[in-house]
């Protein structure tokens, strides 16, 4: 058995609630980029949560859709990308980091949706290595990260995408020894159980959502892990930890303090997303959940505060 250091980061009580960077923080600076990710940290957030994909040459990046999203990205010319959206898997790391992903396209759902977020220029979609030096750095190196695994919900023969996958992000775990600091998180169960089997010295953190809610489109959306547990009217808590898994992340609407009692009597710790208002900072605090996975950390800082807790 492995004693998985990382977990006392990702741990409530005591005082905390954990508060965890949803790509960075969204709210404010462009999603999933080292600018967004050293904004985050400047807060004095220390757990990141991102989204990793292959490229072309699979190298791992840090971008959320399997398509470029034309809403945030710009071509070599400035101007917003057209017609199709290209797979990140048909592009080279090269060609990917022509395009510009600093700012929205305020014309756009999504871009309207997070009308605040800062408008920047020459921001590329960073390599997973690029943050890693980053954490890697002196003044981070009590920075933790909730790494998530992108499955490609096309592709049906998933055994080479989860070995690709895993076994290239593992890698540059390894490489840059931050093993001991992060956890890998993922929609699709059956990725993290390549996750254990390749790196069973990581703990993996269980992604569930029991519906499609308004706030997901324009976005890649996670098949209804959670769905089939309802079903049988299973405990998804119970379920996590039978598989192996020492987080679960529910989405807020699905969280309850019964289920959250259930999930830490089985040894669990409960991170939940993607909370950014107050009212429902406040209910996931109040539901006492380990971690806050949110858009806006700082607002997530004034609630704790005000309720006499740190993150
Ligand atoms: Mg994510």
């Amino acid at each position: 058995m492995f004693d998985f250091p990382q977990l006392s980061a990702f741990r409530g009580g005591n005082g905390k609630v954990r508060v965890i960077g949803h790509r960075g923080a969204r709210e404010i600076m462009p999603e999933n980029t080292i600018e967004g990710f050293e904004f985050t940290l400047s807060l004095g957030v220390k757990a990141l949560e991102f989204d990793v994909l292959l490229t072309a040459d699979q190298v791992p990046v840090i971008t959320h859709n399997h398509r470029v999203s034309a809403a945030a990205t710009r071509n070599p010319d400035g101007q917003w990308l057209q017609g199709i959206e290209p797979k990140v898997a048909t592009l080279s790391l090269a060609q990917l980091q022509e395009l510009d992903v600093g700012g929205l396209d305020g014309r756009t759902r999504y871009g309207q949706k997070f009308s605040d977020q800062a408008f920047l220029n020459g921001v590329r979609v960073p390599s997973l290595t690029a943050l890693l030096e980053l954490v890697t750095k002196t003044a981070y190196l009590d920075v933790f990260l909730m790494l998530e695994l992108k499955s490609d919900p096309l592709i049906k023969e998933k055994t080479h995408e989860y070995n690709q996958l895993v076994s290239a992000v593992v890698a540059l775990l390894r490489e840059y020894d931050v093993s001991d600091r992060t956890v890998l998180h993922s929609f699709d169960w059956d990725m993290l159980k390549e996750c254990r089997r390749q790196a069973p010295d990581i703990p993996t953190s269980y992604l569930s959502q029991a519906s499609i809610h308004e706030a997901d489109h324009d976005e890649d959306t996670p098949d209804l892990v959670h769905l089939k547990f309802i079903r049988k009217k299973d405990s998804l808590p119970k379920a996590i930890a039978e598989a192996g898994g020492q987080l679960w992340c529910p989405h807020f609407s699905d969280v309850t303090s019964d289920l959250v009692d259930e999930a830490h009597a089985i040894g669990l710790l409960v991170s939940t997303w993607t909370v950014n208002k107050r009212n429902d900072i406040l209910s996931m605090i109040s539901a006492g959940v380990d971690g806050i996975v949110t858009d806006h950390p700082g607002r997530v800082q004034r609630c704790l505060l005000e309720r006499g807790l740190h993150w």
